[in-house]
């Protein structure tokens, strides 16, 4: 390691910065890492962590009138959102500090700044220190992108939501994508009057067309008052609250404007392009297959590299880069058949391709059930669930599996495993049943649908 100070300096201790610090470390080599915000990043203090504690708590309104659906005599409380919001927040605290002493259990040595690129080998600290390293690992994450529209100064984004001082009576929600749609059913149960707003046809780009327009007509069940094909055109702060006017000419008000309108890769202001690192047109960094940009000393991983924005891609990119780097294996990441969840309510699994992704290629057979859940139907509960499976006809192997309702993210993690060992549909149908469960539909659909 002559003439340098680390094996490997790692700018940002979020989901993908913090594995493959340890994973480098745990291989014996001198590890540094800085941290502008806190350790955990996105995913751990403002994303996935506090977000699913919203999920759960937010669920707990349907939960007591399905308990009366079921003979429970209950009275329904208050939601006490102060109190919430502190104990979600001493969670935080605690798996912060669990992340900060992973890192130090294996000596990575940390550092609260924010760091930057002086040299291909070269980070420079917000504390003013220099420290020469061999490779470079840059995992500084995304941030919030706000569009401009007059106004926008007033609306606040999910970095903001978990912080709120009191729950908001009426909220506009903007966006039609993960975030957007997770928030409208999490503030909605919290009691929460939400209207939500999306540009496009219909919410959900990118996933089924089936799974879309399911959990569009379950959210507006729910009440929440969703909008397609309709955007913002300014926002007016009135004494009364923020007053918004629509493409559509109409004007409405609301305490809380939420933006969930997409998020931007961190890379500006690093020095990367002065030291000939390539960027994309979103900021993202360009990488190859191992995580390598153009300057074979400096590694991007996670959300930065633009590739798929979620943790357990950035902790496997991580992985794959301590393999790679340090242990004399090079790691490709398979980006292929990544199940993943969304957390609206009703929640969405999904792997694989959508019904109209495997049209364009494939002849395709298409197995749906849609169903009132036995517990739905039992609490008198106006909610089905709907199964997809998309199955390639002449090889029979399935290509795609969709499911919206209860414990979908739960299911798609199994489901996943499957269509990775590259299941076919006679796999699925020589599964024997759990009954009774929802679950079990999925091995005993037999009919692929007309046409
Ligand atoms: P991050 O976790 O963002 O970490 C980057 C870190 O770098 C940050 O801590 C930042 O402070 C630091 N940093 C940036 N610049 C510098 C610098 N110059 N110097 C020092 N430090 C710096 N994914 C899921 O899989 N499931 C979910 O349910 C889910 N829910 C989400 C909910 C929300 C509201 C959001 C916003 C995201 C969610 N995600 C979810 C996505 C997930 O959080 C990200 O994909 C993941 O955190 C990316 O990890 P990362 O290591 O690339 O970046
Ligand atoms: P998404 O990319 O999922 O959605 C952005 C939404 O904003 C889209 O509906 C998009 O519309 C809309 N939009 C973009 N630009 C504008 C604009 N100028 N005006 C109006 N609307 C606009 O981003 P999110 O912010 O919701 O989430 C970011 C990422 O974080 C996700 O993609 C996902 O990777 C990750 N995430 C994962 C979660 C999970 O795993 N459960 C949960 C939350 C986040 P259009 O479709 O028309 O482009």
């Amino acid at each position: 390691m002559s003439g340098f100070d680390y094996d490997l300096f790692v700018i940002g201790g979020g989901s993908g910065g913090v594995r493959a610090a340890r994973w480098s470390a745990m291989e014996g080599v001198k590890v540094g890492l800085a941290e502008e915000y806190r350790y955990g990043g996105t995913c751990v203090i403002r994303g996935c962590v506090p977000k699913k504690l919203m999920v759960f708590a937010s669920g707990f309104h349907q939960a007591f009138e399905d308990a009366r659906g079921f003979g429970w005599d209950l009275e329904q409380g208050d939601f006490d959102w102060p109190g919430f919001i502190a104990k979600k927040d001493s969670e935080i605290d605690r798996l912060e500090g669990v992340y900060e002493k992973n890192l130090k259990a294996v000596n990575v040595e940390v550092f609260r700044a924010r760091a930057v690129l002086e040299d291909a080998h070269t980070v420079k600290l917000s504390t003013g220190e220099t420290f020469r390293a061999k490779h470079i690992l840059v995992a500084t994450g995304g941030a919030p992108f706000l569009p401009e529209v007059p106004g926008i100064e007033h609306v606040i984004t999910s970095n903001e939501i978990f912080h709120l001082e009191t729950l908001p009576e009426r909220m506009l929600i903007v966006g039609g994508g993960y975030i957007a749609c997770e928030f409208a059913g999490i503030m909605n149960g919290l009691g929460t009057a939400v209207t939500q707003f999306y540009r496009g046809a219909q919410i959900l780009r990118g996933f089924d067309d089936e799974v879309r327009g399911h959990v569009a007509e379950e959210m507006r069940k729910k009440n929440i008052n969703l909008h397609v094909g309709r955007d913002l055109v300014s926002i007016e702060k009135k004494e009364t609250g923020l007053e918004v006017k629509c493409t559509d000419g109409t004007f409405s008000e609301y305490d809380v404007i939420l933006y969930a309108t997409g998020r931007k890769p961190n890379s500006a202001g690093l020095g990367l392009q002065d030291i000939g690192v390539q960027l994309g047109r979103n900021g993202e960094i360009r990488v190859d297959e191992f995580s390598q940009t153009a300057v074979p000393s400096v590694f991007a991983i996670g959300d930065v590299t633009d590739r798929v924005n979620l943790t357990p891609v950035a902790i496997r990119e991580g992985m794959a880069f301590a393999e790679t780097v340090f242990k004399s294996n090079p790691t490709p990441v398979d980006h292929a058949l990544i199940p993943t969840a969304v957390f609206t309510q009703p929640e969405i699994g999904t792997v694989g391709l959508t019904q109209e992704a495997a049209r364009e290629d494939h002849e395709v057979e298409v197995y749906r059930s849609t169903f009132r859940p036995m517990f739905h139907a039992f609490a008198d509960r106006d909610q089905r669930m709907l199964m997809k499976l998309i199955v390639d006809k002449p090889t029979q192997k399935v290509l795609g599996v969709h499911i919206v309702g209860p414990a979908a993210g739960e299911m798609i993690q199994m489901v996943g495993i499957a269509l990775k060992m590259g299941a076919t549909k006679q796999d699925f149908d020589a599964t024997m049943a759990v009954h009774p469960t929802a679950a079990e539909e999925l091995v005993t659909m037999r009919d692929p649908m007309p046409g």
